[in-house]
């Protein structure tokens, strides 16, 4: 078959768009390229590759999972079902914690925890702005913690993974908490595409999406320095309850709730400077 022949076929099920997606991947072309070269035979181990992904996506995969990539941040990070695709708000949650780091320390040498890494997008992305942050990526799941060492290995950084229970198990000492954790509650309606393919342990929270929040808040004392910043992304409802968690375990502290670009309450930060 022809590259002109795999886009008929690929037609059939899916949106144009989607068409070039996958062929662009899967011939190394930008998406104009695609057209030079429609006469072009393409290899059998390819077609068939082409032909399960269009049959993935038609299926309502998400093409996250299908290319087994997202770009974060402008980095490529491998991604499959066992970890939450890395989204766009969570770019935002990285953005502002960089402006906080600059604004609370003094100090340099800071070390960060990213607490449930999954893909290790949020640790990986800070050491890569910020390459004097000693980083820590935790998460208890190992599947997750295999793809966030392989994306570290890929993208060139170092940093420290460790499986664990939150901060159950951690006794080191941090400068800065950063997560995004699971916060759905296990009666919110979602999306079907997320509801089933990504994974529930990343998504959902017992005590309406709260459980991790306060799980973190009432141990991290033991974990932080005595300057420090915890980073939150949240759900658009929570803010109020998690700032009231944080006001019961937590004294002598700042706390701001910053909007996304959408207009809603999707960060929180607790600092003390
Ligand atoms: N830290 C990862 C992310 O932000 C995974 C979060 C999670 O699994 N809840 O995408």
């Amino acid at each position: 078959m022809t590259v002109s022949d795999l886009i008929e076929y690929g037609k059939k099920y899916l949106h144009k768009q989607e068409v070039q997606l996958l062929l662009s991947y899967l011939l190394g072309l930008d998406n104009l390229e695609i057209y030079l070269h429609l006469n072009d035979e393409v290899d059998e181990a390819k077609i068939t590759k082409y032909k399960t992904m269009v049959l993935e996506l038609k299926n309502n995969k998400p093409i996250q999972y299908v290319l087994k990539n997202v770009n974060f941040y402008g980095y490529p990070f491998y991604v499959d079902e066992n970890v939450l695709i890395p989204r766009f708000e969570t770019e935002e949650l990285i953005e502002h914690t960089l402006d906080y780091i600059k604004h609370i320390f003094v100090k340099q040498q800071l070390k960060v925890i990213d607490l449930g890494c999954g893909s290790g997008n949020i640790g990986i992305t800070l050491k890569k702005k910020n390459p004097l942050l000693d980083v820590t990526c935790l998460d208890i799941s190992e599947k997750a913690l295999n793809i966030a060492k392989y994306n570290a290995q890929n993208l060139e950084v170092d940093i420290t993974l460790l499986q664990g229970d939150m901060l159950d198990d951690v006794n080191d000492k941090f400068d800065i908490i950063i997560s995004n954790p699971p916060y759905i509650s296990e009666n919110e309606e979602i999306e079907s595409i997320v509801r089933d393919n990504e994974p529930h342990l990343a998504l959902y929270a017992p005590d309406d999406g709260l459980y991790f929040y306060e799980k973190i808040l009432s141990t991290c004392s033991k974990n932080l320095n005595s300057l420090f910043l915890i980073a939150f992304e949240i759900g658009m409802t929570q803010k109020d309850r998690i700032i009231e968690i944080a006001n019961k375990y937590l004294n002598d502290v700042k706390i701001d709730c910053l909007k996304d670009l959408q207009g809603r309450d999707r960060m929180i930060f607790i600092y003390r400077r």
